[in-house]
């Protein structure tokens, strides 16, 4: 098996199978290392990062057709397990509600899960407008000090 980021590479295959926890209840191979936006496991190849559940299927069962994205059967983002997974071309995968489910905030900030905030009243914020603000707010401060001198 030789994909396109050189599957024959054993160490990095070993290192990928200890890098996820099987769910023996879903049978999901849950990501156990860095996760990328959007809620996907990362893998790094030297310093290459590519999304661990892509490595995972081309490790175990080959090279993913150019222009195919994969889909989740088990609806987990952080599942391996490449029986849970399905190469289908993007237009089916948009389809089926993965790709365009991230919705912006008025900043244009994803609204990923962690980058939500959800509030008491159940509203949720934008975590990364109010980072913005208050370093807008931090800024003001010290302009303001400057001019008090
Ligand atoms: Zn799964
Ligand atoms: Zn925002």
């Amino acid at each position: 098996m030789e994909g396109k980021i050189g599957m024959d590479n054993k160490r990095l295959a070993e290192r990928f199978l200890v890098s996820f926890i099987e769910d023996s209840l879903t049978g999901c191979w849950n990501w156990n290392r860095r996760i990328k936006k959007p809620g996907y496991g990362r893998f790094v190849i030297k310093v290459i990062e590519v999304y661990a559940h892509r490595f995972a299927y081309e490790l175990l069962r080959g090279n993913i057709p150019t222009g195919l994205s994969i889909d989740h059967l088990c609806r987990n983002k952080k599942c391996v397990n490449p029986d849970h997974l399905e190469p289908v071309s993007v237009r089916e995968n948009s389809r089926r509600g993965n790709v365009m489910d991230v919705k912006l905030c008025k900043r244009n900030h994803p609204q990923t899960p962690e980058n939500k905030f959800i509030k008491k009243s159940g509203k949720s914020e934008c975590k990364l407008c109010k980072k913005f603000l208050y370093e807008r707010a931090q800024k003001k401060k010290r302009a303001e000090r400057i001019y008090e001198w």
